[in-house]
């Protein structure tokens, strides 16, 4: 069947499978012998990564295996949701240590992808949180893989895109929380400069973003709204409710144009009045503001869309992306959504995205000559030694992800020691020469 991921860019034709125990998973990798498979969560990765001939879906492994009351380890299949850990843990007090900004994720997914969010600064990435989990690998073996057992298989799986075997269950730490609430301060920036000093002036708070307009030119480039927040101490413990809105259907990609997305952007920017506000709100709209409306990805139109999302370490942030955004508004694609965080330390993990610095993620509908930009722009996060994400990626060049992962070298060597080369691509791996 034709299958793509969140962006709607690229279109494949796979053969899906979902096994539905460890066995019949087990059984069909003995037996295959291609290499041409790829593990599959809910699809919220934005280009080819989780695209292949052959998908294998983690959708049968979505049972919770154990809860550690006392500790708050969870141990779960590999299928089970962000979603499916709140709706269940939330109300008992437990919350996920990092979460990206859709709770659709899997956790198998999110161990892939290595996923950040507005925490990163502070509590690094998912995979920081696992203590262990059971892959099968390309030999149909099931191996327990941790910082002490397998643990170059560990370090190679966590940010390694799929390309090292199938997870199937995971343990997982959770976070102790007694509200469901965040408190939430926002200011808004003037430009980039500011943005970026307000980012190290807040440097304790746990969680921080910014969305940056940008398409404002001049003495505004950069402007932002910046929103920092802390669990709150005292309040109820309610899960939040599924969105009751939906794109019903691809939406002509004409409504997006450069005048929408300035008047959109303009006018986000202008609703918050104050240059610093307090909110207590719960951590739905925090963590997920677009969560609430199902398919939102119908917006940009049937060719589909594409996230640019780059790291920059924190010594070049300023000129780097001020050069970027340049770019950007000087070309007139703008972005709904860019939106910029703060980076600490990188991990052990040989893909991992993140590097100490910032991050700046932006949308771009696909039309005629974006490549030509995002290729500009790739010269230039190369040229103030940064990268790209991989889980967004659906057409960096092998040489730009060689250039801007010195460690893959380390990861392809995992990579053949167990095997997984001969099993395991996704149309992306070729792409980037893994
Ligand atoms: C609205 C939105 C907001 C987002 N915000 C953020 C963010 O703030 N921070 C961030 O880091 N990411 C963010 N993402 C990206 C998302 O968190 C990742 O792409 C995540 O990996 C998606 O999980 P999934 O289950 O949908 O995986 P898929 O998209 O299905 O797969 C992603 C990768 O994981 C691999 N994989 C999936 N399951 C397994 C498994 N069981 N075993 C081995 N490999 C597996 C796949 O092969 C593929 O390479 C966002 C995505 C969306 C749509």
């Amino acid at each position: 069947m034709e299958l793509t991921s969140w962006g709607q860019y690229p279109r494949a034709n796979s053969e899906l499978f979902s096994p539905s125990n460890q066995l019949s998973l087990t059984n069909a990798l003995i037996e295959q012998t291609e290499a041409s498979s790829i593990a599959r969560g809910l699809g919220r990765s934005y280009g080819d990564s989780a695209l292949a001939n052959k998908v294998i879906r983690s959708n049968q492994f979505t049972h919770f295996i154990d809860f550690d009351v006392e500790k708050g380890i969870l141990t779960c299949g590999s299928g089970v949701s962000l979603a499916d850990i709140l709706a269940t843990f939330v109300p008992k007090g437990w919350f996920v240590q990092v979460t990206p900004g859709t709770k659709f994720v899997t956790v198998g997914g999110a161990i892939a992808s290595d996923v950040h969010g507005k925490n990163h600064h502070l509590d690094g990435c998912f995979s920081q949180h696992v203590l262990g989990f059971k892959m099968a690998l390309a030999s149909g073996e099931v191996v327990h893989c941790s910082r002490q057992s397998h643990p170059e298989l560990f370090f190679a799986t966590c940010g390694g895109m799929g390309l090292t075997g199938v997870i199937v269950e995971v343990e997982l730490q959770l976070l102790p929380i007694s509200s469901s609430y965040i408190n939430q301060t926002t200011i808004k920036a003037e430009n980039l400069e500011q943005a970026l000093t307000l980012f190290e002036q807040h440097y304790d708070t746990t969680y921080s973003v910014a969305w940056i307009d940008c398409l404002a030119t001049g003495d505004s480039l950069g402007r932002s709204l910046l929103m920092f927040g802390e669990h709150d101490s005292d309040g109820a413990l309610e899960a939040g409710s599924e969105g009751k809105l939906a794109v019903p259907f691809n939406m002509p990609s004409f409504l997006l144009n450069k005048y929408s997305i300035q008047a959109f952007n303009s006018l986000y920017y202008a609703r918050v009045r104050e240059s610093e506000s307090q909110q207590y709100i719960h951590y739905e709209p925090f963590f997920y503001p677009l969560d609430g409306i199902h398919n939102w990805n119908r917006m940009y139109g049937k060719n589909g869309f594409t996230q640019y999302q780059f790291a920059i370490p924190k010594e070049n942030g300023l000129a780097g992306m001020t050069e970027i955004l340049t770019r950007i508004s000087d070309s007139k694609r703008g972005s709904f959504l860019a939106v910029l965080k703060a980076f600490g330390q990188a991990n052990d993990n040989y893909l991992s995205f993140p590097i100490e610095g910032y991050t700046l993620a932006l949308d771009f509908k696909l039309e005629p000559g974006l490549f030509e930009l995002l290729e500009e722009l790739d010269q230039i996060v190369l040229a103030y030694g940064g990268r790209l994400y991989l889980t967004k990626d659906a057409r960096m060049s092998e040489q730009t992800f060689k250039q801007s992962y010195p460690l893959w070298t380390e990861f392809d060597r995992v990579r053949k020691e167990y095997g997984a080369d001969k099993l395991f691509n996704s149309h992306q791996s070729k792409r980037l020469g893994l």
